[in-house]
C-alpha cells in the first residue's frame, strides 16, 4: 500500500486511512445504537404494558375459573342426585375411618365423598344397611 506522507501532522496515518477509521467507528457506533435501540425496543414492548394480552389473559383466567366452578356445580349435583345405592338397593358408600379420626364415605356411582359437613346426607348415609359386598370394590 502506498503511503501518502501527511507533513501538517506526525500521525503515523494517511488522511484516507483516518477516514476509513473514523467511518469504522462510526458504522460501529451506529450498529451498537441500533442494537440498543432494538433491545429498549423489545423492552418497551414487553408485557404488562400490552393492555391486549392483559385483557386475553383475564378472560382465559375467567373462563377457567368458570368452568371449575361449572365442574363443581356438575359434581355437587350429581351427588345430590345419586342414591349413592347398588342395583340391589344396598348401600355403595365405602366407609373408612381417615387419618384425622373422622369417618367418611366414599360413593363410586358420584364420585363422591361423603363428609360430616354433608349433614343430613351423612347421617343418613352412615346408618345405612351397607350390603354383604362391603369389601369388594365394584367399579361399574
Ligand atoms: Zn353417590
Amino acid at each position: 500500500m502506498e503511503k501518502i506522507p501527511d507533513k501538517t501532522s506526525d500521525s503515523p496515518f494517511t488522511m484516507s486511512q483516518i477516514v476509513t477509521l473514523f467511518q469504522k467507528m462510526m458504522e460501529e457506533s451506529a450498529k451498537q445504537n441500533q442494537e440498543m435501540m432494538r433491545a429498549i425496543v423489545s423492552e418497551i414492548r414487553k408485557p404488562p404494558l400490552d393492555p391486549i394480552k392483559e385483557i386475553q389473559k383475564a378472560r382465559e383466567k375467567e373462563t377457567k375459573e368458570k368452568s371449575l366452578a361449572d365442574y363443581w356445580e356438575r359434581k355437587a349435583n350429581k351427588k345430590r342426585n345419586c342414591a349413592h345405592s347398588r342395583q340391589d338397593g344396598t348401600c355403595v358408600v365405602a366407609w373408612a375411618v381417615q387419618s384425622d379420626g373422622i369417618l367418611r364415605g366414599y360413593c363410586p356411582n358420584c364420585d363422591s365423598t361423603i363428609t360430616p359437613e354433608d349433614g343430613d346426607l351423612y347421617q343418613q348415609q352412615r346408618l345405612r344397611p351397607r350390603g354383604l359386598m362391603e369389601s369388594v370394590r365394584v367399579v361399574a
